[in-house]
Formats: C-alpha cells, structure tokens, sequence
C-alpha cells in the first residue's frame, strides 16, 4: 500500500492542483475506497467556477471535489468489519450525501435533510483522487452483473428515482420531462419502465434531444431552435394537442430554470402531479396560477436528493430496465480534469457525461 496518493486539490474558483496527499486514514465507521470512476456534476462545475459555495466550514477550499464515485473497497474500519458488511475487493457505490442516522429528523426516516450530513465531494474530500473514505452506511455492494462504468451514474440515478416516485405514474399516463441533460434522460426511462403511455422531453438542444428518443420518449420538442425538426413555438399549445386539450398527468423539470417550472404548471391537467428538480438561482420565485392548480387539483412538490432511492436505483441498472452506458460519453483521466471540466461546461463534443478515472 502506498503512503501517497494523486489528488486534484481545489482552492478557490478556477484554481484546483494536481498533488501528491497523503492516503487518508480510516475512522471506526468508515471504508477506504481506491476510486474507479467519479463523474462530473453540474455541481462540480459550479463550484469550481465559484458560482456556488462549498459547505465546508468557511465555504472555501482546499477540498477535492467529485460526488459521483464507485472503487474498489481496500480497507475497512472496525465496525463494518465487525458486522461482515465488506472486505476489501468489494466492487461498491457511494451515496455521497452521508447523513448521520441519529438526529431527529434522520430518526423519522427524512435521511436526505439529515441536520448533520457530510458530503463527499462538497463537505469532505471526494472522488477526485485515487483514494477515497467514506462512512460505511453510504457504501452500497455493486451488483455482479453492473460495471463500474454504470455504478459511477448511480448517484444522478438515485436522484432521478426520488423525482419519478414523486410523479406517481399510472399505467398509460401522458408525461412530460422538461430539461434535455443526463437526468431528463435517465427520467425518461424511468417513467417508462413506470408504466407512462406518452413521455415526452422537452428540451433546447437537439443532440440531447434526441438521446431522449433512444432513451423511449414518444415525443421530443425543442423549445428554442427554430430550425431543430423538433421546434415548437407554443409548449402548452403543442401539449394541448398531444392530449386533446387534456395536459399532463405528470411534469417533472430536471433544470434549473424557473421558465421550465412555471411551464410546468402551464402544460399540466386536472389531477397532475408536478415535481421540481434542480437547483435554480438563490432568489429564484416561482409563479403559480393559484386559481387553475386549486379547481384542477394538481400536487405541486419538490424533490432533493436521494432518501433510501439507491437499492431502487441499482437494481434498476441491473435489470436492464435503465440503460445508462448510452449517457457515458467521455472518459477523463485525472491530471486533465480541469480541461475536462471546461470541456463539460463548454460542452463540448456532445458531452453527455464525463467520467474521470483516478489511478490511470
Ligand atoms: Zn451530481
Ligand atoms: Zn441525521
């Protein structure tokens, strides 16, 4: 075992660095990982270009980043080893988001607004390494017939589920995903293996559009390219006509773009469900027609993170009922992170999503 390890160390926006650290030691409660894959985040980009804070203690580096990550389990602390849980070789995920399991609010089972979480990545070192810890309780076994490709995705997968639960899809419902990114393409599928009749993804770029196509849309609108084959004009018009003036039963918005929520509350019918997912800006207001959403009876709600959506989220990759290998575009070694998370943010050559690979 090596006494160092390669590290992408971020310090402050638009300055991270390639260093040798040391190889963290374990606690009682936590596994040693040797990372495979950590992807890159939306989240990922806006932090290292400083449009949001970390949640270290003073909001600043030096942190390494990466939240998206699975490995190869190489050591294991005296708890986990003393109920059996792993070994060192286990293929594992990480839920990044390590929430504490004893505060109040852990105790009712709302573990994704646990008040003492650390997040790996964001509060505490990340993937970005060669080297990772993480409490054993965010670890989940990797199933036999899943690559450590597709366990990398997990985590933006897990996310992806907690939304679509909240959407509560009957058999043969008319929905509509309203943001064209790796998340809007992992709902697609999920909505379908949910039973949806009609899925449709909006989105403004027709080459992510049309990974909505592959992914079992029935019906792909672009909302800002007048020459895209896929244009329209008038969202709540064409949604109008795709139902018979009916509207959705379901609206799930993988953006963060407040047009793209209220849009929502536009193309949605009687008896819909609404879910908001993604961060918008910090002072962003939503604005609800009060008197359609009450007469039409809609449920308008929120969706964070990833409570007990993991299990769900593996097994549906190993089922073969979400193919998540078609998102992995790119792969980025470690050292050219930085170029990578330009790239991403640019993106550049189609990128869906940017996997980086510690250890070469
Ligand atoms: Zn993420
Ligand atoms: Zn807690």
């Amino acid at each position: 075992m090596p006494e160092t390890m390669k590290a992408q160390v971020f310090y402050e926006p638009e300055k991270m660095e390639m260093e040798d650290i040391e190889i963290p030691r374990i606690a009682d409660d936590e596994v040693l990982l040797k990372v495979k894959h950590c992807g890159i985040c939306g989240s990922d980009i806006a932090y290292y270009y400083g449009d949001s804070s970390l949640e270290t203690e003073t909001g600043k580096g030096p942190l390494v980043l990466g939240h998206e990550l699975c490995g190869e389990v190489v050591e294991v602390g005296a708890i986990p080893k003393r109920l059996g849980l792993f070994a060192p070789g286990d293929r594992v995920a990480a839920d990044p988001v390590q929430y504490c399991n004893a505060c109040e609010i852990c105790k009712r089972g709302y573990v994704n607004l646990c008040e003492n979480k650390a997040v790996l990545g964001v509060s505490h070192n990340g993937g970005f390494a060669d080297y990772c810890v993480s409490q054993y309780t965010g670890l989940h076994q990797i199933p036999e017939n899943v690559s450590y490709e597709e366990a990398a995705m997990t985590e933006p997968l897990a996310d992806a589920v907690y939304a679509v639960q909240k959407m509560a899809i009957q058999p043969g419902d008319f929905a509509v995903v309203i943001g064209a990114g790796v998340i809007g393409a992992m709902m697609v599928q999920l909505i379908k293996a949910s039973g949806a009749g009609e899925v449709v993804f909006v989105g403004t770029r027709d080459y992510r559009l049309e990974l909505g196509k592959t992914s079992g849309a029935t019906v792909v609108l672009n909302t800002a390219d007048s020459n895209s084959p896929y244009y329209t004009a008038d969202l709540k018009e064409t949604v109008a006509d795709l139902t018979g003036g009916k509207f959705a039963d379901a609206v799930v918005t993988p953006t963060g773009s407040v047009e793209a929520m209220e849009d929502a509350l536009e193309i949605s019918g009687r008896r819909s469900r609404i879910v908001y997912f993604g961060l918008p800006a910090d002072d962003a207001v939503i604005r609800v027609p009060a008197l359609n959403s009450i007469i039409w009876d809609k449920a308008i709600q929120f969706s964070w993170l990833a409570p007990h959506t993991w299990p769900t989220a593996l097994n549906a990759i190993a089922t073969g009922l979400v193919d998540v290998t078609s998102l992995h575009t790119h792969t980025i070694p470690l050292e050219d992170l930085v170029q990578g998370i330009a790239d991403v943010k640019a993106r550049k050559d189609n990128v869906l999503k940017a996997l980086v690979t510690p250890g070469g």
